[in-house]
């Protein structure tokens, strides 16, 4: 960082003087060594159907138990490792860990799918198409029991450069779901030519269905697109009833938030499991 003061050039960085800065310098620096040293873990959230309330899959969303400043959230941090090139090597870790523990539930008699994001770094790298298939191969998961989520502007902003890698993806057996689905500003000319099997309504428009006519009208014809691209959808941030009831009645095929399960670790996942009985 190069600070201009009157005219004159110094060299410093701003982590003498700015907090902001000196934790994000402390938190890239301590990223090289989180995975080594075991502080990222990962939480999984029920995915619900919305008829049956059952359980049909679970996201996998990371964690990091950092020494100095404790639980940072993956929405301060996963930035970070986008921009120092370390999000390759835990988003690998990630899908790894998430199919060994999809594969330890499809084991022991309760397959449920688990979705997986993949950033947009892990998507533009030449061999994530072999990658993705190396670790399915090395964990045995069923690739039918995974789910990969692709942000809306990694997927449908360089369409030409995508494509191609979601059709591999695809013919993994995987399926795909756009993510946070609504905000990002995409063309949607694009969507109908992608091989995506989910629409993940980003929970801003599920947070304001309560509010005026309009935003449950603007959810209504997301569910209508999906239908008309036979694609499935489902709503992030489901917090309340309320919500739920109005998501229900828009045909909203499944369901994601607080109000049915927060993030948790696999072993209360694996207690959600003994308690739903299959059929
Ligand atoms: P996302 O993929 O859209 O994940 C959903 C986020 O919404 C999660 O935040 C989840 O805890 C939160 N959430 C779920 N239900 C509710 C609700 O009812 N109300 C509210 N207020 N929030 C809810 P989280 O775990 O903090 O993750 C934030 C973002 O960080 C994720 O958004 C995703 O973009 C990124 N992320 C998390 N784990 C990973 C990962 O393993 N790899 C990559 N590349 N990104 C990840
Ligand atoms: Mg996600
Ligand atoms: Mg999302
Ligand atoms: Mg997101």
């Amino acid at each position: 960082y190069q600070v201009k003061y009157g005219g004159k050039s110094h060299h410093r960085m701003y982590c003498e003087t700015d907090p902001a800065f000196s934790r994000k310098f402390t938190l890239e620096k301590d990223l090289e060594t989180a995975l080594e040293q075991q502080q990222l873990f990962l939480h999984y959230q029920p995915q619900i159907d919305s008829e049956t309330l059952q359980l049909n899959g679970v996201e996998a969303l990371i964690r990091w138990n950092h020494p100095e400043f404790g639980l940072v959230s993956p929405a301060e941090f996963i930035p970070i490792a986008e921009d120092s090139g370390h999000i390759l090597s835990i988003g690998e870790w990630v899908l790894r860990q998430a199919c060994l523990q999809a594969k330890s539930w499809s084991d022991s008699g309760r397959p449920i799918k688990v979705g997986v994001n993949l950033s947009p770094t892990q998507l533009r790298k030449p061999d994530v198409v072999e990658r993705v298939r190396e670790i399915l191969q090395e964990t045995g998961l069923p690739p039918e029991l995974l789910d990969l989520e692709i942000t809306e502007s990694a997927a449908l902003s360089q369409p030409e450069l995508v494509l191609e890698k979601l059709h591999a993806l695809k013919t993994l057996g995987l399926t795909l779901s756009i993510d946070d689905f609504g905000t990002g500003y995409s063309s949607l000319s694009h969507l109908e030519t992608f091989p995506i099997d989910k629409l993940k309504i980003a929970r801003q428009f599920t947070s304001k269905l309560e509010d005026r006519q309009v935003n449950r009208k603007i959810v209504s014809h997301i569910i209508d697109l999906a239908r008309t691209l036979e694609m499935s959808v489902i709503a992030e941030g489901v917090e309340s009833e309320n919500q739920a009831a109005i998501l229900r009645a828009i045909e909203c095929v499944e369901m994601q938030g607080f109000l049915f399960g927060r993030p948790v670790p696999a072993t209360e996942i694996d207690r959600l499991l003994t308690l739903t009985p299959s059929e």
